[in-house]
């Protein structure tokens, strides 16, 4: 690892337009568990897909008897050395975007400005009328919950669900256009912590790989695009993002 940390932080002090791609493994060192791993999220609860939600009032109370055992872990949850590293490059003028999958909000506590995190699988922050579209909390949501009322709808009378893309439910058009630009146009891009098999996310590699791009990949397991990388470290993210920015800065 000690050779490769010295080679990504001279490409990103090098380069003038760095995208950082993460995925749940940026956050799991804040306690929010991944997907995917020993222990991850899907070991504890079965995906309710967005046509049952839209479908069936069992699966929407199931949806938000879920959200609620997520919602405290989720809500407690600060950001790691790995977010603050990234808001480091940021401040340093050394970022052009993160492309998130994330849905905690952690880049944004961090520090970061909404406008250089592009969510691809929206925000369980907010809460949207799948009807009329407006916008409301998850603590007044969450308290409608608690209270008994559990498949909460809005006073139009459509369905309340968090604002994030659950299986089968349609991509936000334009955070996947922008994603696909941001990727294409880089010349430095560097996964953070994300098994790369969601799509249309895990095309983000292959678009900054075909765009000439310098790839980075910092992930615990093995992901589809290794091979293809030009640095690969497999370690925690929250010390090899450390360590990056400690040696950008001794340059
Ligand atoms: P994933 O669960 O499929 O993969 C996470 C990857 O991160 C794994 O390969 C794992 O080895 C790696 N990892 C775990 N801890 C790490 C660490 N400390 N340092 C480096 N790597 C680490 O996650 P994904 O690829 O992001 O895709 C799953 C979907 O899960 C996403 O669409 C996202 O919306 C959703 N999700 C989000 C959160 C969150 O917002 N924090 C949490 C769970 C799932």
């Amino acid at each position: 690892m000690k050779d490769k940390i010295p080679l990504i932080a001279q490409k990103i002090a090098e380069s003038s337009r760095n995208v950082i791609f993460t995925g749940a493994g940026i956050s799991t060192e804040s306690g929010i568990p991944d997907y995917r791993s020993q222990g991850g999220i899907w070991d504890k609860f079965r995906p309710v897909y967005f046509d049952e939600f839209m479908s069936s009032k069992e699966a929407r109370i199931e949806y938000w008897r879920q959200k609620t055992k997520l919602y405290y872990d989720l809500r407690q949850a600060e950001p790691n050395p790995a977010h603050m590293s990234i808001f480091e490059l940021h401040n340093m003028g050394l970022l052009e975007a993160v492309i998130t999958q994330n849905i905690d909000g952690l880049h944004q506590a961090s520090g970061l400005p909404d406008e250089k995190v592009i969510e691809l699988h929206g925000n369980t922050r907010r809460i949207r009328c799948m009807s009329c579209g407006k916008i409301s909390s998850e603590d007044e949501a969450q308290k409608r919950v608690e209270a008994g009322d559990l498949a909460p709808e809005c006073e139009c009378g459509g369905y309340l669900k968090p604002d994030t893309i659950s299986f089968g439910q349609a991509m936000p058009v334009a955070e996947v256009a922008k994603a696909t630009e941001l990727s294409q146009h880089c010349d430095f891009f560097m996964v953070v912590g994300s098994t790369l098999l969601v799509q249309p996310a895990a095309s983000m590699p292959y678009y900054a790989k075909q765009g000439g791009a310098f790839l980075a990949i910092v992930n615990l397991s093995e992901t589809p695009c290794d091979k293809m990388c030009d640095v690969l470290i497999q370690g925690k993210a929250g010390e090899v993002l450390t360590e990056i920015v400690s040696q950008i800065k001794q340059r």
